[in-house]
């Protein structure tokens, strides 16, 4: 589990209030790095319009994207400002993810029966994507050849409870 950051104290409330209200009220564009943008839509209003993830990190200590997306949301609840999500883009270091529209809701498993499943779902700070490469690795058992090929170049978010369950299993015996 990731470290709770802590609350926002008078100091970032009082640079939230400064900040927010500077960015015009048309579309103001803010850029938070680790996190993504956020556009002013409303007099006490933003919105999360892109995602900046960071690679899965193996840190523990690493904060996660939700977690400071979430610290901006208490911020704001503390000067009365509101904030959606509509994001349009999520994109990691190498570039944008390749979530496309039409594959959303797909549902794959692992030919290998490791236990793993890979769902394409829409960008949100909450998870972790990863990319399906060329020679079709499960990000779970490591094997190649093992997802369906359409799933080839996109970033599913990878369910890895069955996965841990066998492993410990397997462990036990
Ligand atoms: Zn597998």
């Amino acid at each position: 589990m990731a470290v709770s950051m802590p609350n926002p104290n008078e100091e970032d409330v009082e640079w939230a209030y400064y900040l927010w209200n500077s960015l015009s009220r048309d579309g103001g564009k803010w850029i938070l790095p680790g996190v993504g943008v956020y556009r002013r839509t409303g007099d006490k209003k933003l919105s999360l319009t892109e995602i900046h993830f960071a690679k899965p990190n193996k840190n523990e200590f690493e904060q996660s994207v939700f977690d400071r997306h979430h610290w901006i949301m208490v911020l704001a609840d503390n000067i009365g400002w509101t904030i959606d999500e509509a994001v349009e883009l999520a994109k990691d270091e190498d570039g944008q993810l390749n979530i496309p529209d039409e594959m959303i809701g797909h549902v794959s498993i692992c030919n290998a029966r490791c236990g793993a499943i890979l769902r394409v779902e829409e960008p949100v700070p909450s998870e972790i994507y990863e990319l399906i490469d060329e020679e079709l690795r499960c990000p779970c058992c490591q094997q190649e050849q093992v997802i369906e090929p359409a799933l080839k170049g996109i970033h599913v978010i990878v369910d890895d409870r069955g996965w841990q369950l066998k492993k410990q299993r397997q462990e036990e015996e």
